[in-house]
């Protein structure tokens, strides 16, 4: 089995598609990541994000990578943004996370482009959303919690400033799949969040 979760930054999708992924015993990938150490290998080698050579160089990124703590920060993730719109970066990475999808046991994967690129015969897709106030303000709760203080205007701005990036890029653009179920987490808690997703997953099955 299949599952795609998409869904705009800070929906509360990568909550989701972990809880998910232990609750129906799937292997995870978070796709963000990747796109995450694309950008952070380009900021090491002093290389230019909005280069397409630069950043397709970069995607040879050493897979030590993938646990480096300042993928999580907020700059990388806009270095990130930056880097996934080059077509050559986005066809770099499909293979990569086509095999993961099709591994036997079956697996999640949660990003921009699951249902619609990645594994469009997905058993079931999930599209995670939330406003964007909404989504600024978990963010800036969650770096608190990490002692990092950015002001929630700032990261108000960053938010709308990555989904227009997402939404308007031409090759793989941030949309819902037509056949992708669509979870609103505005007004819904963590707990409240998942369980919904589960929900629609088991009603999707059914
Ligand atoms: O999900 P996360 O915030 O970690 O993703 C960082 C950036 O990577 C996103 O803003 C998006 O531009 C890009 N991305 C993508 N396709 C994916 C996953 C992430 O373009 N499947």
């Amino acid at each position: 089995m299949i599952i795609a979760v998409d869904g705009p930054t800070a929906s509360g999708k990568g909550t989701i598609a972990k809880a998910l992924a232990a609750h129906f015993g799937l292997a995870y990938l978070d796709t963000g990541l990747l796109y995450r150490a694309v950008g952070r290998q380009v900021q090491l080698s002093g290389g230019d994000p909005d280069n397409p050579v630069h950043a397709l160089a970069a995607c040879d990124f050493p897979d030590e990578l993938l646990e480096d703590e300042a993928l999580r920060s907020e700059e990388v993730g806009g270095l990130a943004s930056r880097v996934s719109i080059h077509p050559d970066v986005r066809a770099a990475l499909f293979e990569r996370q086509r095999a993961f999808a099709q591994q036997p046991g079956g697996a999640l994967l949660d990003g921009r482009d699951i249902g619609t690129i990645i594994a469009p015969d997905a058993d079931v897709k999930l599209f995670i959303t939330a406003s964007v106030q909404a989504r600024a303000q978990r963010r800036w709760m969650e770096m608190q919690g990490r002692e990092i203080d950015i002001p929630l205007t700032e990261i108000e701005q960053d938010v709308v400033a990555r989904d227009d990036r997402d939404i308007n890029r031409k090759d793989a653009p941030l949309r819902a799949a037509a056949d992708a179920l669509v979870i609103d987490t505005t007004s819904l808690g963590k707990e409240q969040a998942i369980q919904a997703a589960i929900d629609a997953v088991k009603s999707a099955l059914s």
